[in-house]
Protein backbone atom coordinates (compact mmCIF):
# COMPACT_ATOMS: atom_id res chain seq x y z
CA UNK A 1 0.00 0.00 0.00
CA UNK A 2 1.17 3.56 -0.44
CA UNK A 3 2.55 5.53 2.65
CA UNK A 4 0.62 8.64 1.96
CA UNK A 5 1.81 11.58 4.44
CA UNK A 6 -1.37 14.21 5.09
CA UNK A 7 -1.84 17.45 6.97
CA UNK A 8 -5.58 19.29 7.57
CA UNK A 9 -6.42 22.51 8.95
CA UNK A 10 -9.60 24.46 9.88
CA UNK A 11 -10.94 27.62 10.71
CA UNK A 12 -14.07 29.47 11.87
CA UNK A 13 -13.41 32.40 9.79
CA UNK A 14 -13.63 36.25 10.44
CA UNK A 15 -17.28 36.21 10.03
CA UNK A 16 -19.26 33.08 10.99
CA UNK A 17 -19.69 32.15 14.51
CA UNK A 18 -20.01 28.43 13.70
CA UNK A 19 -17.56 26.37 12.14
CA UNK A 20 -19.93 24.67 9.80
CA UNK A 21 -17.10 22.74 8.20
CA UNK A 22 -15.43 18.90 8.78
CA UNK A 23 -13.09 17.17 7.56
CA UNK A 24 -11.46 13.68 7.73
CA UNK A 25 -7.53 12.67 7.30
CA UNK A 26 -7.21 9.05 8.22
CA UNK A 27 -5.37 6.91 5.08
CA UNK A 28 -7.36 5.51 2.88
CA UNK A 29 -10.01 8.45 2.97
CA UNK A 30 -9.97 11.85 2.90
CA UNK A 31 -12.90 14.70 2.84
CA UNK A 32 -13.89 17.73 3.23
CA UNK A 33 -17.24 18.30 4.21
CA UNK A 34 -19.25 22.05 4.08
CA UNK A 35 -22.63 22.16 5.82
CA UNK A 36 -25.94 24.67 5.19
CA UNK A 37 -29.00 24.81 6.85
CA UNK A 38 -30.95 26.70 9.37
CA UNK A 39 -30.71 26.07 13.63
CA UNK A 40 -27.25 25.55 13.55
CA UNK A 41 -28.07 22.42 11.59
CA UNK A 42 -24.87 22.63 9.21
CA UNK A 43 -22.59 21.86 11.61
CA UNK A 44 -24.22 18.33 11.82
CA UNK A 45 -24.76 17.80 8.52
CA UNK A 46 -21.32 17.94 7.45
CA UNK A 47 -20.52 15.92 10.69
CA UNK A 48 -22.79 13.18 9.42
CA UNK A 49 -20.82 12.71 5.99
CA UNK A 50 -17.60 12.78 7.41
CA UNK A 51 -18.88 10.57 9.88
CA UNK A 52 -20.38 7.96 7.21
CA UNK A 53 -16.81 8.27 5.20
CA UNK A 54 -14.97 7.69 8.66
CA UNK A 55 -16.61 4.34 9.62
CA UNK A 56 -14.60 2.75 5.96
CA UNK A 57 -11.64 3.36 7.16
CA UNK A 58 -9.98 0.31 7.95
CA UNK A 59 -11.61 -1.75 5.14
CA UNK A 60 -11.28 -2.25 1.85
CA UNK A 61 -12.79 0.52 0.19
CA UNK A 62 -14.12 0.61 -3.62
CA UNK A 63 -16.78 3.08 -5.22
CA UNK A 64 -19.35 1.15 -4.13
CA UNK A 65 -18.71 1.38 -0.63
CA UNK A 66 -18.12 5.21 -0.97
CA UNK A 67 -21.35 5.51 -2.78
CA UNK A 68 -23.29 3.59 0.11
CA UNK A 69 -21.28 5.86 2.56
CA UNK A 70 -22.63 8.72 1.14
CA UNK A 71 -25.72 7.49 0.18
CA UNK A 72 -26.54 6.71 4.16
CA UNK A 73 -25.23 10.24 5.17
CA UNK A 74 -27.78 11.74 2.39
CA UNK A 75 -30.52 10.25 4.09
CA UNK A 76 -29.36 10.76 7.51
CA UNK A 77 -29.09 14.64 6.36
CA UNK A 78 -32.22 14.60 4.60
CA UNK A 79 -33.80 13.43 8.16
CA UNK A 80 -31.99 15.79 10.39
CA UNK A 81 -34.75 17.76 12.22
CA UNK A 82 -35.85 19.71 15.63
CA UNK A 83 -37.78 18.70 18.77
CA UNK A 84 -40.58 19.17 17.37
CA UNK A 85 -40.06 16.61 14.38
CA UNK A 86 -39.63 19.39 11.85
CA UNK A 87 -37.25 19.03 9.07
CA UNK A 88 -34.38 21.26 9.16
CA UNK A 89 -33.63 21.59 5.45
CA UNK A 90 -30.05 20.89 6.26
CA UNK A 91 -27.59 19.97 3.40
CA UNK A 92 -23.31 19.35 3.11
CA UNK A 93 -21.34 19.52 0.00
CA UNK A 94 -18.33 16.26 -0.17
CA UNK A 95 -15.17 16.74 -1.63
CA UNK A 96 -13.19 13.40 -1.51
CA UNK A 97 -10.46 11.07 -2.19
CA UNK A 98 -10.03 7.31 -1.56
CA UNK A 99 -6.62 5.35 -2.32
CA UNK A 100 -7.92 2.23 -3.92
CA UNK A 101 -5.68 -0.44 -4.33
CA UNK A 102 -6.56 -3.22 -6.65
CA UNK A 103 -4.12 -5.88 -7.51
CA UNK A 104 -1.38 -4.01 -6.16
CA UNK A 105 -1.99 -1.15 -8.65
CA UNK A 106 -3.19 2.23 -6.35
CA UNK A 107 -5.56 4.58 -7.78
CA UNK A 108 -7.54 7.54 -6.55
CA UNK A 109 -11.03 7.50 -6.49
CA UNK A 110 -11.94 11.14 -6.52
CA UNK A 111 -15.71 11.89 -5.52
CA UNK A 112 -17.24 15.59 -4.59
CA UNK A 113 -21.28 16.81 -4.73
CA UNK A 114 -21.29 20.72 -4.05
CA UNK A 115 -18.79 23.58 -4.56
CA UNK A 116 -16.01 22.02 -1.82
CA UNK A 117 -13.00 20.84 -4.37
CA UNK A 118 -10.09 18.55 -4.88
CA UNK A 119 -6.98 20.27 -6.75
CA UNK A 120 -3.66 18.25 -7.75
CA UNK A 121 -0.46 19.86 -7.60
CA UNK A 122 2.26 18.11 -9.55
CA UNK A 123 5.69 19.51 -11.34
CA UNK A 124 4.39 23.10 -10.00
CA UNK A 125 1.13 22.84 -12.07
CA UNK A 126 -2.26 23.47 -10.38
CA UNK A 127 -4.75 21.41 -11.36
CA UNK A 128 -8.55 21.37 -10.55
CA UNK A 129 -10.19 17.96 -10.64
CA UNK A 130 -13.37 18.44 -9.63
CA UNK A 131 -16.28 20.58 -11.04
CA UNK A 132 -18.59 23.05 -8.69
CA UNK A 133 -22.24 21.95 -8.45
CA UNK A 134 -23.69 25.70 -8.97
CA UNK A 135 -25.23 28.05 -10.59
CA UNK A 136 -22.08 29.56 -11.14
CA UNK A 137 -20.40 27.19 -12.53
CA UNK A 138 -23.49 26.24 -15.01
CA UNK A 139 -23.73 30.18 -15.95
CA UNK A 140 -20.17 29.95 -16.79
CA UNK A 141 -20.40 26.61 -18.93
CA UNK A 142 -23.20 28.25 -20.76
CA UNK A 143 -20.35 30.84 -21.57
CA UNK A 144 -22.77 33.67 -19.51
CA UNK A 145 -20.34 34.42 -17.14
CA UNK A 146 -16.03 34.39 -17.06
CA UNK A 147 -14.95 32.54 -14.08
CA UNK A 148 -13.78 36.35 -12.62
CA UNK A 149 -17.26 37.45 -12.88
CA UNK A 150 -18.33 33.77 -11.31
CA UNK A 151 -16.40 34.84 -8.24
CA UNK A 152 -17.79 38.27 -7.62
CA UNK A 153 -21.69 36.81 -8.70
CA UNK A 154 -23.76 37.55 -6.16
CA UNK A 155 -25.60 33.92 -6.60
CA UNK A 156 -22.14 32.37 -6.57
CA UNK A 157 -22.81 30.03 -3.32
CA UNK A 158 -26.37 28.93 -4.92
CA UNK A 159 -25.57 24.89 -5.19
CA UNK A 160 -27.04 22.87 -7.66
CA UNK A 161 -26.18 19.85 -5.97
CA UNK A 162 -25.56 18.77 -2.44
CA UNK A 163 -25.93 15.61 0.04
CA UNK A 164 -29.32 15.48 1.85
CA UNK A 165 -30.37 18.62 -0.15
CA UNK A 166 -30.99 17.20 -3.76
CA UNK A 167 -33.98 15.33 -4.92
CA UNK A 168 -31.42 12.50 -5.49
CA UNK A 169 -28.19 12.24 -4.30
CA UNK A 170 -25.73 12.48 -7.77
CA UNK A 171 -22.23 12.64 -6.37
CA UNK A 172 -19.14 12.96 -9.31
CA UNK A 173 -16.97 9.82 -9.49
CA UNK A 174 -13.64 9.76 -11.07
CA UNK A 175 -11.11 7.25 -10.96
CA UNK A 176 -7.18 8.70 -11.42
CA UNK A 177 -3.95 7.09 -11.15
CA UNK A 178 -1.42 7.72 -8.57
CA UNK A 179 1.59 9.45 -9.17
CA UNK A 180 4.88 9.88 -7.17
CA UNK A 181 5.28 13.45 -6.03
CA UNK A 182 1.67 14.44 -6.57
CA UNK A 183 -0.12 16.53 -3.75
CA UNK A 184 -3.90 16.49 -3.91
CA UNK A 185 -5.35 19.78 -1.95
CA UNK A 186 -9.37 19.17 -0.83
CA UNK A 187 -11.02 22.23 0.13
CA UNK A 188 -14.35 24.23 1.22
CA UNK A 189 -15.33 27.21 -0.99
CA UNK A 190 -13.88 29.22 2.07
CA UNK A 191 -10.14 28.95 0.94
CA UNK A 192 -11.27 29.28 -2.90
CA UNK A 193 -13.42 32.04 -2.63
CA UNK A 194 -10.77 34.17 -1.07
CA UNK A 195 -7.66 32.86 -2.88
CA UNK A 196 -7.25 32.73 -6.63
CA UNK A 197 -5.91 29.75 -8.21
CA UNK A 198 -2.67 31.51 -8.59
CA UNK A 199 -2.44 31.94 -4.77
CA UNK A 200 -3.11 28.18 -4.35
CA UNK A 201 -0.70 27.12 -6.66
CA UNK A 202 2.37 29.34 -5.00
CA UNK A 203 0.98 28.18 -1.29
CA UNK A 204 0.52 24.40 -2.80
CA UNK A 205 3.51 24.12 -4.88
CA UNK A 206 5.94 24.59 -2.48
CA UNK A 207 7.55 20.92 -2.00
CA UNK A 208 9.34 22.05 0.75
CA UNK A 209 6.64 22.51 3.06
CA UNK A 210 4.95 19.33 5.16
CA UNK A 211 1.25 18.78 4.36
CA UNK A 212 0.75 19.90 7.39
CA UNK A 213 2.19 23.37 7.00
CA UNK A 214 0.54 23.58 3.52
CA UNK A 215 -2.69 22.91 5.03
CA UNK A 216 -2.31 25.50 7.91
CA UNK A 217 -0.64 28.00 5.25
CA UNK A 218 -3.49 27.71 2.96
CA UNK A 219 -6.42 28.43 5.81
CA UNK A 220 -4.56 31.04 7.47
CA UNK A 221 -4.21 33.34 4.21
CA UNK A 222 -8.00 32.49 3.46
CA UNK A 223 -8.58 33.94 6.68
CA UNK A 224 -6.33 37.05 6.39
CA UNK A 225 -7.58 37.39 2.88
CA UNK A 226 -11.20 38.59 4.25
CA UNK A 227 -11.96 34.98 5.69
CA UNK A 228 -15.55 35.55 4.80
CA UNK A 229 -16.77 31.77 5.36
CA UNK A 230 -15.37 29.04 7.27
CA UNK A 231 -12.56 27.70 5.86
CA UNK A 232 -11.05 23.94 5.68
CA UNK A 233 -7.90 22.23 3.79
CA UNK A 234 -6.81 18.84 3.66
CA UNK A 235 -3.32 18.26 1.91
CA UNK A 236 -2.22 14.46 0.86
CA UNK A 237 1.54 14.27 -0.76
CA UNK A 238 2.46 10.93 -2.50
CA UNK A 239 6.04 10.10 -2.00
CA UNK A 240 8.49 10.69 -4.83
CA UNK A 241 9.66 7.20 -6.22
CA UNK A 242 13.02 5.97 -5.44
MN1 LIG B 1 -18.45 27.38 2.85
Amino acid sequence: MTTLVHGCATHVGRVRRVNEDSALAEPPVFAVADGMGGHAAGDVASAVVVEELRALVGRPVDAAAIGRALQAADRRVRDLSDDSGRRLGAGSTVAAVALLDREGTPSWLVVACGDSRVYRVAGGRLTQLTVDHSLVQEMVDDGLLTAAEARRHPARHVLTRAVGASSRLEPDQVVLPVTPGERLVLCTDGLTNELDDGRLAELAGDGSASPQAVAEALVEAAVDAGGHDNVTAVVVDVPAAG
